[in-house]
């Protein structure tokens, strides 16, 4: 069994620094009585621009050691260096993370696996600052390839220029549901402090992982939020975080009652049988297209035309919206449906 998975959900609690002894002594025994898996603290903060607090570094190590004496779980912090894993393992932390400006760069990952050789310690991945999951897949890849085994992901979201996003980091779910798929074994953990960057969005943040299945969650936790030395707006008192964890709906992965897994078996079956139509409704598409394609491709005409593209999007919207499917949804939808067909008729206009 992976170590993120022997309890759920995997809940892991603590500051975003660790900045004085005091605090870590703190914040461990108010977290005494909340159902936590680990503590987490960084220790090196690698932050965007110079002038950051950039941690307390080895200093704070053994801070970490009181904390876990008083609080009696494993500790985890973020290392970026094959240094940071040296002096990580000299002072005993139980766990590592690799951050999210950590895991964009292929050659750093390379670096860190090397360092983790034939080292057993649990490690958490961060999803890469950017929205890129095949980055992600391959730090995992990395890492594994390198021997290591209780490997868990964890989703802190995804850096964009939009400045008008209530989220820090936009969740983008479809990504991690996705790394899901491709990697079923993988635990995922939610970093609903990274990705809302506001203490009032993280509950509902929370809630949002446990419904879509995740495996357990990071939320930093600081004793004084307001004063925190590196993301204040973010922090929650160890009082908040126990309310938060006490509120949340914990969502079954199986189904135990028989009369709602029948009810779901019916409601399957008829989806089952509305996508294999939607299939076939998509492939008697492309091969119109295919035909239109040849016309085209006879007739000198070009295979994109706006003019078109343009009133099958308002047609669909127009259609669409009565019927409880968003204008964004339908756009996204015919985006795809469209991209496909113009592929398929420059296809047949190379034949030619
Ligand atoms: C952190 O966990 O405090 C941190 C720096 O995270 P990230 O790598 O997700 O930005
Ligand atoms: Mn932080």
């Amino acid at each position: 069994m992976n170590y993120f998975t022997t309890e759920t959900p995997f809940i892991i609690a603590g500051p975003c620094s660790a900045e004085t002894e005091e605090q870590m002594i703190n914040v461990a025994s108010q977290l005494k009585d909340a159902p936590i898996c680990m503590m987490r603290a960084g220790v090196w903060k690698p932050r965007t621009k110079p002038g950051g607090f950039e941690g307390m570094g080895e200093k704070a190590l053994p801070w970490l050691q009181t904390a876990k004496a008083i609080h009696g779980k494993p500790i985890c912090i973020e290392v970026a260096t094959p240094e940071q894993i040296e002096l990580a393992l000299r002072y005993n932390i139980d766990c590592i993370w690799i951050g999210a400006r950590s895991t964009v760069s292929p050659f750093i990952i390379q670096e860190l696996a090397d360092a983790l050789r034939g080292v057993k310690i649990p490690l958490l991945i961060k999803n890469p600052i950017n929205p890129d999951i095949d980055l992600w897949q391959g730090a995992i890849e990395r890492f594994a390839n390198a021997g290591m085994q209780d490997i868990g992901a964890i989703h802190r979201g995804f850096s964009s220029y939009d400045k008008n996003s209530k989220y820090r980091n936009k969740p983008n779910w479809t990504i991690p549901i996705e790394l899901k798929r491709r990697m079923p074994e993988l635990p995922i953990i939610c970093d609903p402090s990274h990705i809302t960057g506001r203490r009032d969005l993280i509950a509902h943040v929370s809630q949002r992982a446990m419904d879509l299945h995740f495996d357990g969650l990071m939320i930093e936790t600081h004793p004084s939020p307001d004063d925190a030395w590196s993301d204040a707006k973010q922090q929650v008192t160890p009082n908040i975080l126990k309310k938060i964890l006490s509120e949340l709906k914990i969502k079954n992965g199986s189904v135990t009652d028989l009369n709602a897994q029948l009810q779901i078996e019916d409601i399957r079956q008829m989806v089952d049988s509305l996508d294999a139509e939607l299939v076939d409704i998509i492939s008697r598409r492309m091969q119109l297209m295919k035909k239109l394609g040849g016309i085209k491709a006879e007739n000198n005409i070009s295979v994109f035309q706006p003019e078109r593209w343009r009133e099958i999007i308002e047609n669909r919207t127009k259609q669409g919206i009565p019927l409880a499917l968003n204008e964004e949804f339908i756009l996204k939808l015919f985006e795809v449906l469209h991209d496909k067909s113009i592929k398929v008729q420059l296809d047949v206009l190379k034949e030619k």
